[in-house]
């Protein structure tokens, strides 16, 4: 029996698949890519650009990110779908937290990107280490001027609020 909604998620990551395929090949970067969904049509495409822009981020869901927000003309996406042809990094897992989307489909995992020579399971890894100890060091250096961007922040009459959604379980 046909599934509408299955069949869409199917073609959504054949998309993804295919654009990845295609910007590794016109050697723009990794074989990546991703598509953006609203109300079940396309609004955004990405694949990795990492070489064609000497850009450490233009990974594939952070270029359909981009592409996405100026289409929508906002920073929040909490009515949006990723469809990504990889798990993605945790680059990209946060930037999608930061545009609160709603759901992420992926086909190929952490795992198959390791297998090809990319680092996302190291990343993983890292994250939860303690800053100080990771492979690149993060050095805490706090100075007496620290709080006060957040200090102004904070006293600004109307904070802007943005960026993710934390589960009040987990506050
Ligand atoms: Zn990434």
């Amino acid at each position: 029996m046909r599934d509408p909604e299955t069949e869409n998620t199917f073609r959504f990551l054949e998309e993804a698949l295919t654009l990845g395929i295609q910007g590794m090949e016109q050697g723009e970067g990794g074989p990546f890519g991703a598509v953006i969904v609203q109300n079940g049509s396309i609004i955004a495409r990405g694949w990795n650009r990492v070489l064609a822009t000497h850009d450490p981020t233009a990974h594939a869901e952070i270029v359909a990110l981009r592409h996405a927000a100026e289409h929508l003309g906002r920073d929040r996406l909490e009515d949006c779908i990723l469809y990504a042809s990889c798990e993605p990094c945790p680059m990209c897992m946060a930037a999608l937290y930061w545009a609160q989307i709603r759901k992420v489909f992926f086909s190929a995992d952490r795992h198959d990107a390791a297998a090809a020579g990319f680092a996302d399971e190291f990343l993983y890894q890292e994250l939860v280490r303690p800053p100080a100890e990771r492979y690149i060091p993060f050095i805490h250096v706090p100075l007496p001027k620290s709080q006060e961007p957040f200090r102004r922040f904070l006293t600004r009459p109307m904070p802007p609020l943005y960026g993710p959604q934390i589960p009040s379980s987990s506050r």
